[in-house]
């Protein structure tokens, strides 16, 4: 029997990723298709965390002319509204889980705590990590990445909507190239958009790393944990 490549991943879900083809809000079956690849490696005894991102509804650069960290604070709160549709998602097929904000929201959730993280993921509980890092100027690749560094992610699971890095834009470009693997020092030099590059900074820094692929695929998750040759492997 495959045993699981990792004991305990971070998993980064951007908001697009919850909107399946409709590109804003959350699309149920999505959302399941997830929460169900999810349930099958917690079951294989992987410990999972999440963060969420929030572009679905709202991303701070969205709002023109507003003051920019108002905006990036409704960026925040649109985090949460997609990590309680995620912890919905998980609790109808029965997986436990918490959802800890940066922000201080106790009647919805626990705030985040990263003892008390680490202490769920040992009981098999699913982390969700919602509201980014807290704090405006950031963003939710920032918060994986800075999460993952906390709780000892043995890597971060970066689902996109593409199924890999290319060197440019593959629906614009059929001549562009698909990267297999990547040293972070690659992703910066060549300024590939994987992550912001603070965010890539703290990965290299902190030397976690970072699996890109595609969510669209079936069974994604499930490929990587068991070390299938999909997407993009990006180290130190
Ligand atoms: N955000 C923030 N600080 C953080 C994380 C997120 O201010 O630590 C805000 C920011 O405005 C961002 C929005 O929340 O645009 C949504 O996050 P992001 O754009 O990273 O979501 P994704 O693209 O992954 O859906």
């Amino acid at each position: 029997m495959k045993t699981p490549l990792y004991k305990r991943v971070l998993l980064k879900l951007s908001g697009e990723a919850l909107a399946g083809t409709k590109g804003f809000g959350l699309d149920t079956e999505t959302i399941n298709k997830i929460a169900e690849e999810i349930k099958y490696i917690t079951e294989k005894g992987v410990q999972v965390a999440i963060v969420v991102g929030g572009g679905n509804f709202w991303r701070g650069r969205s709002g023109e002319g507003m003051d920019r960290t108002t905006a990036d604070y409704m960026g925040m709160m649109a985090t949460v509204i997609n990590g309680l549709a995620l912890q919905d998602a998980l609790e109808n097929i029965d997986i436990m889980t918490r959802v800890q904000t940066a922000i201080e929201m106790r009647q919805i959730a626990e705030p985040y705590i990263r003892r008390r993280a680490v202490r769920h993921l040992e009981k098999s509980r699913v982390v969700i990590f919602a509201g980014g890092t807290g704090n405006p100027y950031f963003s939710t690749d920032t918060t994986a990445a800075l999460r993952a560094a906390e709780i000892e992610a043995d890597i971060i699971l970066l689902a996109k909507k593409v199924d890999a890095v290319y060197d440019k834009d593959p629906h614009t470009y059929h001549d562009a190239k698909k990267f297999e693997e990547l040293t972070y020092l690659d992703v910066l030099k060549l300024e590939l958009k994987v992550m912001d590059s603070t965010a890539t900074s703290l990965c290299m820094d902190n030397r976690i790393p970072i699996k890109v692929f595609s969510l669209d695929e079936p069974e994604n998750i499930i490929k990587v944990i068991y070390g299938e040759r999909i997407g993009t492997y990006i180290h130190s």
